[in-house]
């Protein structure tokens, strides 16, 4: 099912996008060497819960994955790239921690992930991983609006990615978002432009370009969540949730640029 909002329903997924966007923020601000993963989700907890929010993940229990996630952020470190698993690990310098964060507020859900370096080391694989999909995200958003098909996202996403170098996996990408997380469409992470659904205004998308630095293969971690790149290879993943709107797409989990 494709959902589709009115105008009048813009501000509520704004709000819920902020939500998002502030915590993802605050977390990055609090994240150095020796932070805790389970502290990182201990804390969403409590932002998601003093927002009177609910979280997407805590009861999420899809095919893929193993029983109820029973966390409230997705914590990837290094080689693992979508759903991570939080465990008792602490930071260390040059890790690549992605934070990957889905929550409802007032029934509508909004999605984000962000991929960074923690500490002062900055690996130039790494920060080649990050900036593609950074881009990748950019030029899926642009190619994104009213009248656009399905396939100029996917097709302006995996370009980037190609461009840099990289190799993309078919099987997660983005979807539509709405009164729940994981809605109809599917957004490919590569396509050919001018084919599949027309976008119109009051749909809203999760786009999620991510990468692995040699591989296109998955492996599941013993946890049952946690997806690595098959090799051992760094990863990272960037999403926003955006509203297509009269005008274009607007970005409704914007972050302030990182200091
Ligand atoms: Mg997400
Ligand atoms: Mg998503």
């Amino acid at each position: 099912m494709i959902e589709v909002f009115e105008a009048t329903e813009l501000p509520r997924a704004r709000a819920a996008g902020a939500l998002v966007a502030r915590i993802l923020q605050t977390l990055r601000s609090r994240c150095e060497v020796g932070t805790n993963l389970l502290d990182l989700d201990r804390w969403t907890r409590e932002m998601i819960t003093e927002a009177g929010a609910v979280s997407c993940y805590v009861d999420y229990a899809p095919s893929f994955g193993r029983g109820p996630f029973g966390h409230v952020v997705c914590t990837s470190v290094n080689d693992a790239v979508l759903h991570g698993l939080p465990h008792d690990r602490g930071l260390a310098d040059g890790d690549l921690l992605t934070l990957d964060l889905a929550v409802s507020l007032d029934g509508i859900v909004a999605d984000s992930a962000v991929s960074f370096l923690v500490g002062d080391s900055r690996p130039a694989e790494s920060v080649a991983l990050i900036e593609a999909t950074e881009r990748a995200l950019d030029a899926g958003i642009a190619a994104a609006g009213p009248g656009a098909r399905l396939g100029d996202v996917s097709h302006a996403i995996g370009a980037v990615l190609g461009e840099a170098g990289y190799r993309v996996n078919t099987e997660f990408g983005g979807h539509g978002v709405g009164s729940t997380m994981h809605q109809d469409p599917h957004v490919a992470n590569t396509g050919r432009p001018g084919r599949g659904y027309k976008l119109r205004p009051g749909l809203l998308l999760a786009l999620e370009p991510w990468v692995m630095a040699d591989t296109d293969v998955l492996v599941t971690d013993a946890d049952g969540w946690t997806l690595r790149s098959a090799t051992g290879c760094r990863t990272a993943h960037s999403e926003h949730t955006i509203a297509i709107t009269d005008d274009g797409a607007e970005v409704l989990t914007a972050r302030e640029p990182a200091a």
